[in-house]
Parts: C-alpha cells; structure tokens; sequence
C-alpha cells in the first residue's frame, strides 16, 4: 500500500503481547491496537497494522502486555490523606477516628490535591478507571480531569450534615445540579452513592434512587460489610441490609454493592436475579477483620462481580494487582480448592467485568475496536517475570505495579516509560505531605 493510501491515526502501539480481554480472551503475539480520536480503530498483527496506519506517535511494546486499563470499582481516594494514620481497629472505631481526623483537613481544596495524587498513584499502578466515593464531587471530578483519569462518582448521601458541612435536605439539589453540569463530560460516569443503609436512612435511600434513575446514573453504596452492620441494620431499620434494599426495590443492574462479606445463600440468589454487582474488596476486608466474601459461591450462582481496593486508609493502598492476587488466592485457601477463583476470571473482574459494573461494558474494559482508548502496557522484561508460560498466572501471580510503564487513558499517554505527562507529579506529593502535616497536632485516634 502506497503512504498516501494510509490512514492517519493518533497513537499505534506496536509488537506486544496483546491480551484483549475480550469475549474469547484473544491474546496476540506481536500484535499492535491502533487508536484514533479517543477510540481503538484496529488491533491485529503489527505488521498488517504498519501497513494501513500513519501514526503520530508509536509506541513500541517489544517485551511487554498490552491490555485494557484496570477498573477499580470501588474506593475514597482523598483517604489518602489518612494513610496508615490507624491501623488494627474494627470498622466502627475506625470509621469513628477517620471522622474526627478528616474533619481536620477535609475541605474542596484539599479533597482535590488528595485526589490528584491519588489517581496518579493509581495511574501508575495500571488502573485507568475509578468508582470514588467521597464529599465534593465536584473537586473529584476536577482532580480526574486534570490527570487524565477517568471517574465515576457524584453525589453522596448521608444520615446527617457531612464533612462538607451539608444536611441531608441540601444535597438533592446540588447533586441534581452537579450531575446536569456533567453530561457530555467525556472522563465522567455519574453515580449516585449513599454511604450505606446503617448511615443513610430509607427515605433519603429512596431520594438518592430517584436522583440516579433521573440521570440514568449509577447507584452504589456499602453493604454487608461486617457482621456488626448486619445486626446493626436489622434492629435500626427492621430489615437486614440486602432485605432493606429489596424492600425498597433498588437492586437493579446499575446498583454496585461494596463487599458483600456476609450474604446469606438466599441473598446471593437475589443478587444474581436482580443483576446488582457486589464489589470484593479483599484487602480492605482483610486488613479491618471484617471476613471473607463468599466469592465462589457468587460466582457459582451467576453473581456479577467487580474488584475495589476500598480507601486508602482501610486497605493501605490503591493497587489492583494486590487486590487480584488475594482476590484469586484468599478462597483457594478457606476453600481449599486450588482450582477455585482462576485467574483468567480474576483478570477479567479487574477489566471487562469492572466495565460492565459500571454500565460501560460496551465501551470499556476490553482492546477491541470502536471501544475507548484506555490501554496499559506491563514491561516484562524484569527478573521476576523470566519466562513467561501463561500471560493470565503472570498478571495475577507474577506482575507487580511497577511492572506498568505506559497507561492511555482516552487515547491520551497519561503514563509514559514510568513517568506522569499531565501533572506535577513532585508538587503534588508535596502538597498532601504539607496537609497531611496538620493531622496529628493532637491525637484523634
Ligand atoms: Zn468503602
């Protein structure tokens, strides 16, 4: 084909190993994903993609996996603040004590320097999308922006007057506004997101409902994350948490449940009926001796399942790749059963599965064609991933976040050869270490 036959593109990457997590886990030796406005326009062999494509970057993935961004679905990211602040207590102490630290330093501004280091951490660890669920949204949604990353998140909803010093009865409107104000917004997947069912009573569940159906937006909240919470919701709201929502009739396939420790087998059926997505939070649930969710036995029973780190002071980072490993080896072991949770499906609930829980299956989580350019490339060319027999045991077993050298998000390099393009990667660390700086002037833990 001549040059003037070609068809220009942005980006090419090219000569990886290209695993496309799509609906037959096609994985390509020497293949290359062309991508144009946003968009992936091909994937194929390199050398037939050399000859259709003029592109105007390349990027050589000689030795390295070439494969969708990772989806952590769900975490409050601005909790990076409170990393390692207070470690070893049961969920409710230590909610109590990140209240009273937050309440320190929590304001728009600072939620949106936390949160921009936040997604440059989790950009470096291979993640291109998130599920954030914290106080001022709005400064969410800016952070992700100026990095490049992309988000679902939007207003969240309380019992009573949050950090952001609004009551219950103020935040309809101004989700109703923030929500309006984001349509169109290319990085931005709406999601309305009440705390939890002990936290949020069933009118205002109701009212948060209203506003996700309004925007066709997503709903998630917390669920069944520790036994506690389930004898707490039974005695305050005369219904366990699961029952609680049935009753309201909210489980439906845009609602994504975190944790899901403590599902009886009867609610597990219920969740695989109503089509809800429960997020396994493994190093969170872990760290907080919350339990272990029933995650074979989801899987079994047809339960949509997505992966989340939860918050960086609850599990101590943001790193999927931790949260796969222990998501495929924690049920092998209670279960024992090494043929449980394999890890081509664990793969997949960090990609195409995390996309579909986000209402996003058909634009996200797999290399394919018409789908958006978000895209990393994992060097395999370091001594812990010499040889490599099967791509899938060495993303779950083997590949660690240091291991990501480029990460597109929208088509954008967001990442490259290790190093962040869109922010100050320097100022912002030295930002959070200044606000980070004010906690601690007493003791609050
Ligand atoms: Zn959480």
């Amino acid at each position: 084909m001549s040059e003037e036959a070609m068809e220009r593109i942005d980006l090419l990457i090219e000569h990886g190993l290209v695993v496309t997590c799509d609906r037959d886990d096609r994985v390509l030796d020497d293949g290359a994903v062309a991508i144009r406005d946003a968009k992936i326009v091909a994937i194929g062999p390199t050398h037939d993609l050399r000859g259709r494509f003029e592109a105007g970057e390349v990027i050589d993935a000689r030795g390295a996996i070439v494969m969708p961004g990772l989806i952590n679905v769900h975490t409050h990211t601005p909790m990076i603040l409170l990393r390692g602040l207070a470690d070893d207590l049961p969920l409710e102490s230590w909610l109590r004590c990140m209240r009273e630290a937050s309440g320190q330093v929590i304001d728009e501004e600072n939620v949106a320097y936390a949160a921009e280091l936040a997604y440059v951490e989790m950009i470096r660890s291979g993640a291109t999308t998130a599920l954030d669920m914290y106080f001022y949204p709005e400064a969410l949604a800016r952070s992700a922006q100026r990095t490049g990353f992309r988000l679902a998140t939007g207003p969240v909803f309380v019992g009573s007057i949050g950090l952001d010093g609004l009551a219950p009865d103020q935040r309809l409107e101004r989700g109703r506004a923030l929500l309006r104000s984001w349509q169109g917004s290319p990085l931005l997947i709406p999601c309305v997101m009440p705390h939890s069912t002990y936290d949020v009573p069933p009118d205002i569940l109701l009212v948060a409902q209203a506003l996700a159906d309004e925007f066709d937006a997503l709903l998630s909240t917390h669920a069944v994350e520790t036994r506690n919470e389930v004898k707490t919701v039974t005695k305050l709201r005369g219904a366990p948490p699961i029952e609680l929502l049935g009753r309201l009739n909210m489980p439906s396939p845009r609602t994504i449940l975190a944790h899901g420790v403590h599902l009886t087998p009867e609610e597990i059926a219920e969740l695989a009926r109503t089509r809800a997505v429960v997020v396994h939070c493994p190093m969170s649930n872990l760290k907080l001796g919350s339990g272990i969710a029933a995650v074979p036995e989801m899987m079994q029973a047809g339960v949509r399942l997505a992966l989340g780190t939860d918050g960086p002071a609850s599990s101590n980072d943001l790193d999927l790749w931790h949260a796969m490993r222990m998501a495929a080896l924690l049920h092998r072991g209670t279960h024992e059963d090494p043929a449980l949770t394999p890890a081509r499906s664990i793969v997949r609930m960090a990609t195409c599965e995390g996309a579909a829980a986000l209402g996003m299956g058909d634009r996200l989580g797999s290399l394919e064609p018409g789908k958006l350019a978000d895209v990393i490339l994992v060097d395999l060319r370091r001594s812990h991933l010499v040889p490599i027999f099967d791509v899938y045991s060495h993303l779950v077993y083997a590949v660690g976040r240091d291991d990501v050298s480029h990460v597109v998000i929208n088509g954008r390099v967001v990442l490259r050869d290790r190093c962040i393009t869109t922010v100050d990667e320097r100022a912002s660390i030295a930002t959070v270490q200044r606000i980070a700086g004010l906690i601690g002037a007493r003791q609050v833990c």
